[in-house]
């Protein structure tokens, strides 16, 4: 098991195992494959044409009826969220998850068998650190159904439920925090519990196909039924914590907080999941230095016009304050009310154009496009502009941060950027641009 959680973990090795999946009842079988650092957990399913994957990421999330669903184009992967709690309580970071159908097997409705299968393949360090998201600000959720989730600062992983049933019928309280060995003797034999008179509007569903007292404890009034008695007197909150670090396992990042849960559901979990994912996209839109330090990147006023032919007032971008990687970096603009387009855009009610924040993009993009260019003898001619959107106004005081990142460069003529602009935490513009190269 990690001993350094500094770094990024893999599984060891590729491993398999079969079982019936339980919304569609049909024979699955489903293998972990190792996965480079940064790439965190895809699903891959084999079944299909191409084998397309599944960004096991809260974007890509469907539906959270009884189980948690999540896609891509029209490809689904249904009840992924026991797999990704015992991948991500394991310390696995890394990971695909492969399966001939579009469900993993269901087990005994615990998070056991994956458990099983993560210590038969092994984890492996890798050699870059991990990503955490650490709650600064406390954060909550509430539902209509009585679900109350609220994340608080925590050097930790850690998760405070409260379960209760119809009239407060089997209400239990656990409290952990959540570290592989916990997980392994504490929540991933927890299996999933339904309520009698949910079950019947399930099968009307044509869901549970592969349900049976085999992998669900029924319960019933005060009875429960299972084939096997109960493994914790308290099981029902332990699975609802298995549920929840499953659902929060598509955040993609190791969180350091408190997950305070008084009644949770998959509905919830994923909005919390959501809150975090946006919080984080908010916090790297302005993780930017105050000045550009030599050597880490950026380029300072300068060496952007060594680049770009444009001069005031058509330089719309005054430095570029980092590159993340070869085809992403983040420029930065100040626009102030000496800009002259304000005169005229609206006298008495200045507004940057929209127009000049999509040249904006246009030009930290072709930025992009300078450094990845083998020769200089070509030039990167603005082509297109597609899924334009203009959120809020600009005004003068603003600091606009540009972000650009290439998508796709076809061949040796085309280039595609994604393109959006960020003031004071939040989305202004976003674009999609084209780009041809033309010889000089
Ligand atoms: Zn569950």
């Amino acid at each position: 098991m990690p001993s350094t959680p500094e770094l990024q973990y893999t599984v060891g090795k590729a491993a398999g195992f079969s079982g019936t999946a339980l919304h569609t009842g049909e024979k699955v079988t489903l293998k972990l494959h190792p996965a480079p650092v940064d790439h965190g957990i895809k699903f891959r399913r084999k079944d299909l044409q191409d084998e397309p994957t599944i960004d096991a990421k809260i974007e890509n999330l469907k539906t959270v009826e009884r189980a948690t669903t999540i896609g891509e184009g029209t490809v689904r992967v249904h009840t992924v969220e026991h797999v990704l709690a015992a991948l991500s309580a394991m310390g696995v970071d890394n990971a695909v998850v492969e399966m001939d159908a579009n469900e993993p097997p269901i087990g005994d409705g615990s998070a056991q068998a994956y458990v099983d299968l993560i210590r038969k393949a092994g984890v492996m360090p890798q050699e870059e650190p991990r990503k955490f998201f650490n709650v600064r600000d406390i954060m909550h959720v509430e539902s209509k159904t009585g679900a109350l989730l609220v994340l608080l600062p925590d050097e930790k992983f850690r998760i405070s439920c409260t379960q209760a049933g119809p009239n407060n019928q089997f209400a239990q309280f656990l409290s952990m925090e959540v570290t592989p060995a916990v997980f392994e003797r504490e929540i991933a034999p927890a299996r999933t519990f339904v309520h009698y008179e949910d079950v019947k509007p399930l099968m009307d569903k044509n869901l549970i196909k592969g349900g049976s007292l085999e992998n669900a404890i029924v319960v019933r009034g005060e009875a429960v039924l299972s084939k096997e008695p109960l493994r914790f007197a308290d099981e029902f909150v332990r699975h609802k914590i298995l549920d929840i670090i499953g659902d929060l396992a598509l955040v993609g990042r190791r969180i350091r907080g408190h997950v305070v849960a008084v009644k949770p559901g998959h509905a919830s979990n994923a909005e919390l999941a959501r809150s975090i994912a946006r919080e984080q996209t908010r916090r790297s839109a302005m993780a930017t230095p105050r000045a550009v330090p030599s050597g880490d990147g950026g380029l300072d006023t300068d060496q952007v016009m060594q680049i770009l032919p444009h001069r005031f007032p058509f330089l719309m971008v005054d430095r570029i304050i980092s590159f993340e990687t070869e085809t992403k970096c983040v420029g930065v603009k100040t626009v102030t009310i000496n800009e002259p387009f304000f005169q005229g855009h609206f006298p008495g009610h200045p507004v940057m154009p929209g127009v000049l924040q999509v040249e904006a993009m246009a030009q930290v993009a072709s930025i992009l496009l300078f450094k990845l260019a083998k020769t200089t003898s070509r030039i990167g001619y603005f082509m297109s502009a597609d899924e334009v959107k203009f959120r809020k106004p600009v005004l003068p005081g603003d600091t606009i941060f540009i972000h650009a990142e290439l998508t796709k460069s076809r061949g040796e003529r085309l280039a595609k950027a994604k393109c959006h602009c960020v003031v004071n935490d939040a989305i202004v513009s976003e674009a999609e641009l084209m780009f041809t190269f033309l010889d000089k």
